[in-house]
């Protein structure tokens, strides 16, 4: 509860859909709020998919959380990688290049959502990345963009084939969306735009090992959405496990053990999730359990066991019939600020009323005016299912001007087939993983700061080491 002389204190680790969230929710309440995380900004996943594909700039999905949280004065941001939540002592350790903090905490809001997983094949990312992050998008723009690039200057026929196969790993929404998209792109947007090949030829291909498209909204929406991407030139390979994947293409098995190469030059993995690995640190502490996927088994009240002032929301928490969606990071950081408020108010936690999902549906978008959606016992697809994707997607982007923004880019691509973020740099494709290999060692450690009050931060802040020119880290590539 708060005194005079010291504020409830609440740290929430994340700026996604949770974190952000759950800190607006505690806007009016009595407490100071430290929102810690590692990337600068608040990045609207939803939309990755158009960022690689040119639709949208990063700016417009990706806000900085500190321009969107200016007004609210009870919130101080700082940047930086969690590594360690201290139970027993109630502190947050994160670090920024050589720079160690410590946060103390009344309340602790954790919410650092998940990762791409390749089931054990990290070996795989290299070749096919994931989908997970701003960089990750423009990675794969410049991968995209550059195959069509490459295959425009090659002579041989099946270096060509190889440069314009483009493979999609996982049937998902995300894996829909973004196999949609490229057959759009080379359908309509660089149509006419090379001169020794012609981009209608590529070859998508969306496969899975499961035996359906989107699953998780079922059979109808999933054969529906299969029919409108196979219309669109897609091809469907279901049943289909990936056991290898290289620079110049991967190995698939069938269901029947037989296995066979694909030759594809672009490969996009958005196959599987794992929760980040702070649920292992705090079911470590705590004794919670943790699934194959690094979720961590919340109680009804989303707290972890002995800590009722410790809740695990978003895509890290494991609770029956909540899926890895925007809303269930929502309504479960929001419903954590609430009961932090109920408690400075004298609510005991034993009396907490457990975490109720409201499950609002769920959408996935195949094409231009064409989406399917599930909203309660209600299937449908079509003009009407996009419209409604759209009125959505543009209600939960954060900030007005970025609405505005959105509005105009999706407006330019729908109406003229024209794409207003195609540009793309070498370092986007090639440099990333040199610079993680120089970003290793090098580092020069400063002593931690105990960020007792936010003062204290600024008054330690001494200036720090330089980091080495050419080896900035994730986070301050991410910064820029
Ligand atoms: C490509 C893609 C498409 C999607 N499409 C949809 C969709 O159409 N509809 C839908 O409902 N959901 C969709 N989702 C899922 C949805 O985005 C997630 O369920 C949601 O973002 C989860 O929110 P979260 O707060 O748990 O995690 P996130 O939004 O992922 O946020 C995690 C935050 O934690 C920070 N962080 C991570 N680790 C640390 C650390 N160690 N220290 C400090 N900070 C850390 C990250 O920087 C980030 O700010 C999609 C996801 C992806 C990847």
């Amino acid at each position: 509860m708060s005194d005079g002389a010291h504020r409830h204190k609440v740290v929430i680790i994340g700026s996604g859909f949770g974190g952000l969230f759950g800190t607006r929710a505690l806007k009016r309440a009595d407490v100071d709020v430290t929102l810690v995380a590692k990337t600068t900004h608040h990045l609207f996943q939803p939309l990755l998919y158009q960022v690689a594909t040119g639709i949208l700039s990063e700016g417009e999905i990706a806000p900085a959380t500190r321009m969107v949280l200016r007004k609210q004065r009870n919130v101080e941001v700082l940047l930086g990688e969690v590594t360690d939540i201290d139970l027993e002592n109630r502190t947050v350790t994160s670090h920024l290049l050589e720079r160690t903090t410590v946060t103390p905490y009344d309340s602790l809001i954790v919410a650092a959502g998940a990762d791409q997983s390749y089931f054990g094949n990290d070996q795989f990312a290299e070749f096919a990345p994931g989908m997970k992050n701003i960089d990750d998008a423009l990675e794969l723009r410049g991968r995209i963009l550059g195959a069509f690039e490459q295959a425009e200057l090659s002579h041989d026929h099946e270096e060509r084939m190889r440069l314009l196969t483009f493979v999609v790993i996982g049937a998902g929404p995300t894996g829909v969306e973004l196999a949609g998209q490229i057959a759009e792109m080379s359908d309509n947007t660089l149509k006419g735009a090379f001169r020794n090949i012609d981009p209608t030829e590529a070859r998508v291909i969306l496969l899975d090992a499961a035996p359906a498209v989107l699953p998780p909204m079922g059979k109808k929406l999933g054969d529906m959405a299969a029919k409108r991407l196979e219309k669109m030139g897609v091809e469907i390979q279901l049943n289909a496990m990936v056991v290898d994947v290289d620079a110049d293409g991967l190995v698939v098995r069938e269901k029947d053990g037989t296995e066979r190469r694909i030759e594809a030059q672009c490969k996009v993995w958005s196959a599987g999730v794992a929760a980040s690995k702070l649920g292992a640190v705090l079911a470590e502490q705590s004794g919670a359990e943790i699934d194959r996927a690094g979720r961590v088994r919340v109680l009804p009240d989303l707290t972890i066991p002995g800590n009722p002032n410790v809740f695990v929301v978003g895509d890290m928490m494991l609770v029956d019939g909540v899926p890895g969606m925007a809303q269930g990071a929502i309504q479960g950081s929001t419903y954590a600020a609430k009961a932090i408020i109920a408690g400075l108010k004298g609510q005991s936690p034993a009396d907490r009323k457990p975490f109720k999902y409201f499950d609002k549906g769920s959408m996935a978008t195949i094409s231009r005016g064409d989406a399917v959606a599930k909203v309660g016992k209600l299937e449908f697809g079509g003009f009407f299912a996009w419209l409604g994707w759209l009125a959505l997607h543009l209600w939960y982007i954060v900030g007005y001007q970025n609405r505005v923004i959105t509005l105009t880019s999706w407006g330019v691509t729908f109406l003229t087939n024209k794409r207003g973020q195609m540009t793309i740099t070498e370092q986007q494709v090639y440099a990333r993983t040199a610079l993680d290999a120089l970003q290793t060692g090098a580092k020069k450690a400063i002593p931690p700061v105990h960020t007792s009050s936010p003062r204290a931060l600024h008054k330690t802040e001494a200036p720090a080491a330089k980091a080495p020119a050419t080896a900035p880290s994730k986070d301050a590539e991410q910064a820029g």
